[in-house]
Order: structure tokens, then sequence, then C-alpha cells
């Protein structure tokens, strides 16, 4: 199996070395794994309250090092990932920072709502000041948006809004169905990010009915642990490819140099 959203201490969120996380990969059996940190908000000129990413000098340090990771021969295989936020403005900057390194993928992630890291503890008392209607349909519409950049080639945890238990009294089945048809009209991918099961959401990302609607829609899906420790890494994988199989998923999408292949579920 492969894991292919694992960051880095370069975030400063993020615990172990790289030959630590290529250990755990290795002792889980993993074919694959792809490191995926966060990329430097600073290259998009956005300045979030709290630092989560890598400063912008550390990205070539970082493409450097998993680069050298990949060349060591060894049972479990490396790709260079990197785990860029979509920024509405930012799309040109992005797109011109991204192409000077040879990514295998990018995954896309909505991690901020105008300014709102909403996926962040220090910050989730906001939700109880919103109207969750709102808040949804606003993350929903970025996640659109991102897909229809073209510059991602996989979304990471598509319904993380839900990440902190806050859950708006709407039926959300429209909403799954428009990101289905834009992930399949745009050939991109979403993830299966298993890291969901351990937050106040209880469910992976995208939970079982969602999943269920992307798979009838056939949009690729790629899988991820976003282990910020290497404890962490291909954790609830079992379950996830239970859960996939169960959907109706055959295969799992994994990439080389940003061309996607496929491992048989
Ligand atoms: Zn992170
Ligand atoms: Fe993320
Ligand atoms: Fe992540
Ligand atoms: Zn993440």
């Amino acid at each position: 199996m492969v894991d292919y959203h694992l960051h880095t201490p370069l975030c400063r969120h993020a615990l172990g070395s790289l030959e630590e996380y290529l250990a755990a990969a290795e002792q889980k059996g993993l074919k694959e794994i792809g490191i995926a940190d966060h990329f430097p908000l600073e290259l998009l000129g956005f300045a979030p309250e709290a630092q989560v990413t890598m400063e912008a000098e550390e990205l070539p340090g970082y493409v450097e090092s998993v680069l050298r990771l990949s060349s060591r021969s060894g049972p479990t295989g490396v790709k260079l990932g990197i785990e860029a936020d979509y920024i509405p403005g930012t799309e040109e900057r992005l797109e011109r920072e991204l192409s000077r390194y040879p990514w295998d993928y990018v995954i896309g992630s909505v991690h901020f709502m105008d300014g709102w890291d909403f996926s962040h503890p220090f910050f989730v008392q906001e939700y109880e000041k919103r109207d969750l209607v709102a808040v949804y349909d606003r993350y929903f519409q970025l996640v659109r948006e991102a897909c229809r950049t073209g510059l991602f080639d996989t979304i990471g945890h598509p319904d993380v809004i839900k990440k902190f238990g806050y859950r708006p009294e709407v039926d959300l089945e429209p909403y799954w169905v428009e990101i289905a048809s834009v992930l399949k009209e745009t050939g991109t991918c979403f993830e299966l990010n298993t890291s969901g099961l351990d937050t106040p959401a209880e469910e992976f990302y995208p939970g079982r009915p969602f999943l269920e609607i992307l798979c009838r829609a056939g949009v690729g899906v790629t899988l991820g642990s976003d282990a910020h420790e290497p404890e962490s890494v291909g954790r609830h994988f079992d379950r996830a490819l239970a859960l996939l199989r169960q959907v109706g998923f055959k295969e799992l999408a994994v990439f080389s140099r940003r061309q996607r292949l496929s491992l048989p579920l």
C-alpha cells in the first residue's frame, strides 16, 4: 500500500526526521510513501496568523532531501509531493513556484477561508461565531475553485471543514455531487485522508456517503494518513482499504512526475 500524505518538521507542527517516516513505512510494509509537506505560504504572499508551513528559503532544501531519500534503494519507494494551499488570487504565483521543482504530485488543500485558518485548533472558536451553512457553502466553493485551477493532482481531505465536529443542519449531498462532478470534469483526484478519524469529526475525509458519490462519479482516489509524526504513517489503513473496496473502488491513484498511474485495490 502507499501513503501519499506525510509531513516533516519544516512545517513547525510535525515531529520526526524523514528517515524515521521512511522507517515507519518500511515497518508497516508500505510499497511507497509520498512526502507532502505544506508549501510555503510566504511564496504566495500570504502570511497567516500562525505559521504552518516552511519558510520560502527552505523549499529547495526540502526538495533536495526528499529526492536524496528517494534515491536510496530500499523496500519502500519515496515520492516527492507537496501540499499546497488554494488561496484565491494566488494561482499564478503558485503555478510559477510549483514549476521550479520535479514533483511527483501536488495535493491541493483548502485550509483557509478568507484568512481564517479553520482547520487549526487555535482558531476553532470562530465556528461558534459563524453561520455554519455559510461556512460550509464557502468551503465547498473554494474546493471547486481549487479543482478548476488545474494546478492540483489530488484534492486533500475534501471535507476537512467538519474537523472539529461543527456540522450544519442541512443536507450536504448537493455539495458532494457538485464536487464530484467538478473533480471528474477537471480530471482531478481526491484524497481519502485517514487523519479525520482521530479528530472530533471521527470520520475519514471524506465520509462514507461522500465517498460513495465520488466512486459513482468515477473520480480517482489517492490515500494518505496526513502523518505529522512517524507513528501515524499508514494509520487506519486496514479500515480505509476495506471501506474503499466496499464502496466499489477498484484502484488507487499513484503518481510519478505528475503522470497518473494506478495500483489495483
Ligand atoms: Zn499540517
Ligand atoms: Fe491539510
Ligand atoms: Fe497535511
Ligand atoms: Zn493536511
